[in-house]
């Protein structure tokens, strides 16, 4: 007997808690035949809706479905943190509430386990349904990471993954605060096997994410998991002591020929204001790299438990 640990993190599904846990036990067979038993942890991100009472419900006519409840949203990360630390399984998986994750690959992807595999994960090969702009940027991120970073992150990737326990425990050692979880899966390494899925809507309610969120959790994924644009800033400041000293030479030169010192001054005052304005840009690429290691070192507990089943 093999256990298996579905890890599933909630925030204002009230209405997809019972239609996933009836989606999932569709493999109820297979799992029979593959002698392996499940328990399936509801992580309830501090959900203002009816979420808590609904697996409660299931909780009591099956015993196999635990719940963590958050003292208030922490995000998902810390949600697919807490499921990670509390689950028991010999194997875990992660998926969203929705059925965007569809179970039924869990026979496929349990087969590449069998074939020796640490993970098998998950990406979409489309982004049907989802407005054209978002997947603009989406892809626009996942190039520009593979520029600026070592770590592997695939491009249409979800949290949708089974690992093994081992994997399990080298993603907990990841004590940081900042989490970005698509970059920890590439950072640990292991060997993974992609299974490729047309994409699926969302079942019932609406997304957590809107534009300006994505924005902000991509440039937390990109501080993470790269330091380029402090060297970015770096390079920005030799280019300009470059064109500055051009500039000076210039200037003397045709002071030389020409003798008018003055003339020139609206462009001037252009050099002054960009040049100030690439010393904010700059400063402010320093000042998010110090709130982030601010908030790393006050090591405030990434999620805090109020009710646990
Ligand atoms: N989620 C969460 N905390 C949050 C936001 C989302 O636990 O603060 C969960 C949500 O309930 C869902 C999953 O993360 O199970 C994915 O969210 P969503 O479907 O809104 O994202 P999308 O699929 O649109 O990227
Ligand atoms: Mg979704």
């Amino acid at each position: 007997m093999s256990l298996l640990s579905v890890i599933v993190p909630c925030y204002n599904e009230e209405e997809n808690v019972a239609p996933f846990y009836e989606e999932l036990l569709k493999n109820e067979s297979y799992f029979k035949e593959n002698d392996i038993e499940v328990e399936i942890l509801y992580i309830d991100d501090g959900s203002r809706d009816k979420t808590v009472a609904e697996v409660r419900k299931l909780h009591e006519k099956d015993g196999r479905v635990r719940l963590i409840s958050f003292s208030r949203n922490f995000g998902k990360e810390a949600a697919m943190y807490a499921g990670l630390e509390n689950s028991r399984g010999d194997y875990v998986v992660m998926m969203d509430a929705d059925l965007q994750d569809p179970p039924a690959l869990l026979p496929e992807m349990f087969a590449g386990i069998k074939e020796g595999y640490d993970s098998v994960a998950t990406r979409r090969v489309d982004r049907k349904g989802e407005p054209p702009i978002r997947s603009f940027f989406a892809r626009r991120f996942y190039s520009l990471m593979k520029k600026i970073s070592k770590t592997e992150m695939m491009d249409g990737a979800r949290d949708y993954r089974l690992m093994t326990r081992q994997m399990v425990d080298a993603i907990l050692s990841m004590q940081e605060y900042n989490r970005f979880t698509k970059g920890i899966f590439g950072w640990v390494g292991f060997r993974t096997k992609w299974l490729e899925f047309e994409n699926v809507e969302r079942l019932r309610g609406e997304t957590k994410w809107n534009f300006w969120k994505l924005l902000m959790y991509s440039f937390d994924g990109i501080m993470a998991f790269s330091t380029a644009p402090l060297l970015i800033s770096s390079l920005m400041g030799v280019f300009f002591c470059v064109v500055a000293f051009a500039m000076i030479i210039f200037i003397i030169v045709r002071k030389i020929i020409f003798g008018d010192p003055v003339s020139g001054w609206p462009s001037m005052v252009c050099i002054i204001l960009m040049t100030s304005g690439i010393q904010f840009f700059c400063t402010g690429i320093l000042g998010q790299y110090l709130a982030k290691t601010y908030m790393e070192v006050k090591r405030r507990p990434i999620y805090l438990v109020r009710e646990e089943l």
